[in-house]
């Protein structure tokens, strides 16, 4: 989570909403080559708010109720919080998170900026995952490619998130 993020999305930022920039806002970033590659970024760019859409539609649809969208935790803010149960879903576009199943090809120009992007990006999902774990929060991770199935995303979140009510019913008994 960049603290650049948080600022977007902080409680104060309704009024100053910026429209999402089409490539990266990383000052290093090369600058895209040609008129494709801005439309291909332009696309890669606009899908990952659509996973966030497609997970919701998903969790709605499968009936799943609790979560919030971005909501504070003590690990910054997961696209999906459920508070009580202390569940974070996160879901990951195939390319920019570099999904082991997909294994999506490097761009073509500029690889090294690219591939150390692509390293700090999982870094980042991975001490993200730590850090919630060791707070005791369950942390699910939904690829891209896994929404196309979304009755069985929506059930593997149900179950996940049912499985921390029951827990944590029979520790108050
Ligand atoms: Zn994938």
């Amino acid at each position: 989570m960049r603290p650049t993020e948080h600022a977007e999305q902080g409680l104060n930022s309704s009024h100053s909403v910026r429209p999402r920039p089409l490539v990266p806002t990383d000052p290093r970033n090369p600058a895209p080559s040609s008129q494709a590659t801005r439309r291909v970024m332009q696309a890669i760019h606009g899908k990952r708010t659509g996973l966030e859409v497609k997970l919701e539609l998903a969790l709605r649809t499968g009936g799943v109720k609790g979560y919030a969208r971005n909501a504070m935790t003590p690990v910054g803010r997961p696209d999906f919080v459920f508070g009580r149960e202390r569940v974070a879903l996160f879901v990951h576009g195939c390319f920019w998170h570099r999904c082991p199943v997909c294994r999506l090809p490097l761009p073509k120009s500029h690889r090294a900026f690219w591939s150390a992007k692509f390293r700090r990006n999982r870094a980042r999902d991975k001490e993200v995952r730590n850090r919630l774990r060791v707070r005791g929060w369950t942390v699910l991770e939904v690829w891209g490619h896994e929404l196309g199935d979304s009755d069985r995303v929506a059930s593997v979140i149900a179950r996940s998130v049912l499985a921390r009510r029951k827990r944590q019913a029979q520790r108050r008994s």
